[in-house]
This record gives C-alpha cells, structure tokens and sequence, in this order.
C-alpha cells in the first residue's frame, strides 16, 4: 500500500484536496478528526486532559470547552507540550490503526491527511509529501471569511507552524492553491494519475 503525507498551513485548502482524493477511491486518515474523535465525551484522553487542566475544560454535558482548554493550553509552550503528550501518542495510535486496516482492506492508497506531517517528522514513514500551498496573507484572508476566526487568532495558529519556505523544502509534490478553488481539480488529478502510474509498495 502507498502513503502519501497531505499537509500544508491551516487554510491552505487541505481538506478541500482530501474530499477529492476520497472521492477518487483513495483511503483517507484524517488526523484532526481523529483529534476530535479521542477527546469525545468519556473517552480516557478527556479524562486526563481534564485532570491536568482542570475540570473547567468540560462542559456541564461532559464536552470539551475548546475555548478554555485554548486559554489554558496554548498560552505558553510549557502547556501546549503537555497537552501534546497527551493528545498526540494517542492521536498517532488511532492513524496507525486505520493505516493497518486500510491495509487490511487492501487499499492501494492511504491519504494522512495531518497538518503537522513535516512538524512531527512523520513524512519520513510516507511514501510521497504532498504539500497544499497558499500564500500566508491569503491564508488569514480565506480563514476570516470561511472559517470565521479573527485575525489575530489566525495569525496566532499559522505562527504556530513551520514556516511555507521549510515545508515547501520537504515537500515531494506542490499542489499551488494560490488561484480559484476550479485550479485545484486538474492538479490533484495529475496527482492520482502518477500516484495510480508510479510502482506499487
Ligand atoms: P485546511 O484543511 O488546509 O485548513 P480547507 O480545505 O478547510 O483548509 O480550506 C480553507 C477554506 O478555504 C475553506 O473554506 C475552503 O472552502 C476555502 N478554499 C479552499 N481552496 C480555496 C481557493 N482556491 N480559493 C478560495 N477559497 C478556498
């Protein structure tokens, strides 16, 4: 089965190119929904993300406060790190599982979908790093009007990244989602075809 890393800044259109991989058959790992996923009402990591954070990060209905945990988590690096060593072994065990079934299944192709690909080192276990890129500036400008975030929160979240230069460095393929949203499709079908023409692994 061959791995592709997809990855690129928030808002860079990532999950817009992961909807047309899955549409063309392609097996997706999806790595924030698998975030959301472990954090979901009962599961253990809630529970000791609550613990360490306090239990003020719950809702009254036993949810994530994803507002507080933000304040409480992202403040400062000291915070965000134990979050991470909360959220991220488990986050990887949760891929690694669906990698092993899509295997299972015999799909020929697994999409991890994950925005920290390159952050995290874990291109290295892919087969092919595809990179979705898009100016910063447009970036903060499709994140204001599309997801709703405020700018300075936007900005916040792409400092947060590696820089486009250094991804773009790691990147094996550039999806350039820069133009109108009707550029990406000839792109990503070029994509698959030499993913679908290159050697099986
Ligand atoms: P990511 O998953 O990388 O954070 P998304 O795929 O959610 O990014 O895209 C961010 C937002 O920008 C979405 O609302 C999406 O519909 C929109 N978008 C994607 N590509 C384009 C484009 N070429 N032009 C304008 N808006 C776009």
């Amino acid at each position: 089965m061959k791995k592709i890393g997809l990855t690129g800044g928030i808002g860079s259109g990532k999950s817009t190119v992961a909807a047309m991989l899955a549409e063309a058959g392609f097996r997706v790992v999806d790595a924030d929904k698998i975030a959301r996923q472990i954090m979901e009402p009962g599961s253990p990591v809630l529970a000791k993300v609550a613990e360490e954070f306090g239990h003020d990060v719950l809702n009254q209905d036993g949810t994530l406060d994803r507002a507080e945990l933000a304040r409480r988590a992202f403040g400062d690096k000291e915070s965000t790190q134990r979050l991470n060593a909360i959220t991220h072994p488990a986050i990887r065990a949760e891929s690694n599982r669906q990698f092993i079934q899509a295997e299972t299944d015999g799909a020929p192709v697994a999409v991890y979908d994950m925005p920290l690909l390159i952050e995290l080192g874990l291109n290295k276990d892919m087969d092919l790093t595809v990179v979705v890129d898009v100016d910063a500036e447009e970036r903060v400008k499709r994140l204001l009007t599309s997801r709703g975030l405020d700018e300075a929160d936007a900005r916040a979240r792409i400092k947060q990244q590696i820089d486009d230069g250094a991804r773009k460095a790691a990147a094996d393929w550039v999806i350039d989602n820069n133009g109108p949203v009707e550029n990406l499709a000839p792109q990503v079908e070029r994509l698959i075809e030499s993913v679908q023409a290159g050697p099986k692994k």
